[in-house]
């Protein structure tokens, strides 16, 4: 491929891209594809001669592309959202076509540096504690991994060999083995699966501790684990708790569990993957409460922050420790020139050797939206969750099974589980809409959250329209005496609005708003 060509190239996967997000909309947000379809059309080989770009973009477009699920989608309402933007979208192709790995600084000064002003920027954004910022003197900085099970990992064996260290000084006399084999970890029954994974491949059982109805862990748990372990031998060794849980986007108590953990001497990780971007709007200042006591936080750039997967940042307090724990030095990786100790190789932060130039992408995000951008992206995100639970709190065959927190709202059929997961399955089976389904205590819920690169009002009206009928039809299928919509027009109440939906064979033809 020469440049003409990798340039017609380009333009024709950037043309792609518009004309797949531009029509996002009006596709199933799920495929309806067969298992092994795509495996039966392609062929088992690769090619033997270079083809013509536009049959490859052809063939992404017309059997990949209607083969996916949907998570730019506005209708995506499942899981936590995969942000994305233009700007970062820019900034990943950059990063492929640069090419470059920055392991350590003589590898790519500009890779380690930016990584380390964006990083700092982004604790003035967020008003994270001080000692985060690699400027800040001190051992302190942060470091773009992959994934926030990646930040979680690295920090359960930072945490891992700060203790086996300490352990090993106070008492000499143990062996190295069987200290690693008495060390436990402990976060609450809804911290992600990411957090049981940390443990099992750091060799650390990860008790999962107890949480009541609203699903925080507090400092009574966390004690009550720490005197049983103690008493039976065992060392307790690192706390994770979440900020912003999975499945309800719950807080943990982390000014009490800080304290618990400072006076134990045991390492306190965040996982605020999700929510730790709300950190950057005043109105959710309350969830800085403790932070300035913790050992390592992580936060997912690509869940709220505008940077497309994969972006996670990981801010420790202590990064020496993290170095220690990681630290493997061979000839061919010293930097050539006699740096300054300040400059990190991050090599020693992350798992892998080589590193893309995540940053870049990431600086590229933030340039193109600004930091009003980034708020006004956050708060028009939790405006739109408002509008769905206004619609669920309006029809009272609905409850909600915690109270809503930024993008996501919980919510089922009042009744036994078996209305909400035949519900979910209606939903599903139209491919029109996302969600996923959680468990709290007995009761079985359904998890809206706001995905999606542009989703807009009308989008959570046409969501709503979505699971009140299926729910209708459910009922009506059951013999419910609950269905006396119209079935060619149905009019669902807005807040101050009243918004009508006229249907045409199921389908909306148009949402218009008309005052009362
Ligand atoms: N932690 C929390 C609280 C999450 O919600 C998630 C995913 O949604 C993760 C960790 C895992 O994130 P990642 O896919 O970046 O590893």
């Amino acid at each position: 491929m020469d440049f003409n060509e990798f340039r017609s190239f380009g333009n024709g996967a950037i043309d792609l891209l518009i004309r797949y997000l531009q029509t996002i909309r009006e596709r199933d947000v799920l495929p309806s594809t067969e298992p092994r379809s795509i495996i039966h059309t392609l062929p088992d080989e690769m090619p033997e001669h270079a083809e013509h770009w536009q049959h490859i973009l052809n063939d992404l477009e017309n059997i990949l592309i209607p083969a996916l699920t949907h998570w730019q989608s506005p209708h995506f309402h499942a899981f936590y959202p995969s942000s994305s933007s233009m700007g970062s979208i820019i900034g990943e192709l950059l990063i492929a076509g640069i090419g470059v790995l920055g392991f350590n600084w003589a590898s790519s000064p500009a890779c380690t540096e930016l990584e380390m002003v964006v990083l700092d920027w982004l604790v003035k954004f967020l008003q994270l504690p001080q000692h985060f910022k690699h400027s800040t003197e001190g051992p302190g900085g942060g470091v773009i991994q992959g994934s926030a099970s990646e930040a979680v990992l690295v920090s359960v064996i930072a945490a891992r060999e700060q203790m086996v260290r300490r352990i090993k000084s106070e008492h000499p006399e143990m062996s190295e083995s069987d200290i690693r084999g008495k060390l436990v970890g402990y976060a609450s029954d809804q911290s992600n699966s990411c957090v049981e994974k940390a443990g099992k491949l750091a060799a650390i059982p990860i008790k999962l501790l107890p949480t009541k109805e609203d699903c925080v862990l507090r400092a009574e748990e966390l004690i009550a684990a720490l005197k049983e372990d103690l008493s039976s031998g065992r060392i307790p060794t690192i706390c994770i708790a979440t900020l912003g849980t999975t499945g309800t986007c719950a807080y943990d108590d982390i000014t009490a569990l800080a304290s618990i953990c400072q006076r134990y001497k045991i390492w306190l990780h965040v996982d605020a993957a999700y929510a730790g971007a709300a950190l950057a709007l005043d109105e959710y200042n309350h969830l800085r409460q403790g932070l300035d006591n913790i050992d390592s936080l992580n936060i997912n750039l690509h869940k709220l922050l505008l940077v497309n997967y994969d972006c996670a940042v990981l801010w420790l307090k202590d990064a020496s420790k993290l170095v220690k724990a990681f630290q493997v030095n061979r000839i061919y990786l010293q930097n050539n020139q006699k740096l300054d100790n300040e400059l990190p190789d991050f090599r020693n932060w992350q798992i892998s050797l080589g590193r893309r130039f995540r940053a870049l992408k990431a600086w590229i995000a933030f340039r193109s939206v600004g930091a009003e951008g980034l708020r006004m992206s956050l708060r028009k995100h939790i405006e739109l969750s408002e509008r769905f639970e206004k619609y669920v709190l309006a029809d009272n065959r609905f409850e909600l099974v915690a109270k809503r927190t930024l993008g996501i709202v919980c919510f089922r059929v009042k009744g036994d589980n078996e209305l909400t997961t035949q519900l979910l399955q209606r939903i599903l089976e139209n491919k029109k809409l996302y969600m996923v389904q959680a468990v709290q205590g007995e009761k079985l819920f359904l998890r809206f959250v706001i995905c999606g690169m542009d989703t807009k009002t009308e989008d959570i009206d046409f969501a709503w329209y979505e699971i009140r009928t299926k729910l209708t039809e459910l009922f009506e299928k059951l013999g419910e005496p609950e269905c006396k919509e119209r079935k060619n027009k149905i009019y669902v109440e807005a807040i101050s609005k009243q918004i009508s939906f006229n249907l045409h064979d199921g389908n909306v033809l148009s949402i218009s708003e008309k005052s009362k």
